[in-house]
């Protein structure tokens, strides 16, 4: 492991300087009051000791599964995307690097999902503020949006007016 700068955060603070971790001069956690260094060496043992344990189970039962019902994995996603095309779109759109970074936007999945199944024929579901604009960043959440023609759609581009 390499060595890094001690720093302080939110769930830090200074303490007994840890005999094994002089170097850190005292930093610990404020969860536990555990020095970091011991914390993390304990992480990476029960991590060593654990990580291929979990991997082969989750494979395990994973392939157990497939073989007691096969093909239906695939199916059964098919299913649901026809059932859910909002939900489709909203996790598509969830995915996207600036909705990633906005927790706010999971807050309100329900509502957004519904927006999304409740647009007319036709219409686009537009970011009145755009997620990336060029002066303000828009949120990906329910009071953001609005219905646009695919001809306003293409008007409007990516432009917000501030004034
Ligand atoms: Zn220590």
């Amino acid at each position: 492991m390499k060595y890094r700068e001690p720093s302080l955060t939110p769930y830090r603070f200074v303490g007994n300087i840890c005999a094994k971790h002089p170097e850190l001069e005292g930093l610990r956690l404020k969860s536990n009051r555990n020095c970091i260094g011991c914390s993390k060496e304990r992480w990476r043992v029960w991590w060593e000791k654990n990580k291929d344990y979990d991997r082969k189970n989750k494979a395990l039962n994973a392939r157990k599964w497939r073989e007691r019902n096969p093909g239906k994995n695939a199916e059964n996603i098919r299913k649901w995307a026809e059932k859910n095309p909002g939900a489709v779109l909203e996790n598509a759109r969830q995915n996207k690097r600036a909705i990633r970074r906005q927790a706010i936007a999971k807050l309100f999945k329900k509502e957004l999902v519904s927006f999304y199944d409740g647009r007319p024929e036709g219409c686009h579901v537009d970011h009145i503020v755009p997620l990336q604009g060029k002066k303000v960043c828009g949120l990906h959440v329910p009071w953001n949006l609005q219905y646009l023609s695919a001809k306003e759609n293409r008007e409007k581009g990516a432009s917000f007016e501030v004034s």
